[in-house]
């Protein structure tokens, strides 16, 4: 027997086959979680709950949505 010895804080595991290619999230645009969202809006906390708002691919062409990360 070859026991490995537990690594808990391993370093990065590109092959790490639990992590999705794609982002899976919640759709604030046709209410339901799709893979391929990213973030449309992002709320400053202060008024209201706050949080940010995820888009699926087909609601970005939809509604011309542009991504939070690629908006100026
Ligand atoms: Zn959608």
């Amino acid at each position: 027997m070859n026991e490995r010895t537990q690594d808990q804080n391993a370093p990065d595991s590109p092959n790490r086959a639990t992590m999705a290619p794609v982002s899976y999230g919640y759709c604030a645009w046709h209410l339901g979680y799709s893979a391929d969202t990213r973030v449309i809006n992002v709320q400053e906390q202060g008024s209201g709950p706050g949080g940010v708002q995820f888009a699926c691919g087909p609601c970005r062409e939809m509604y011309g949505l542009v991504p939070y990360a690629d908006q100026p």
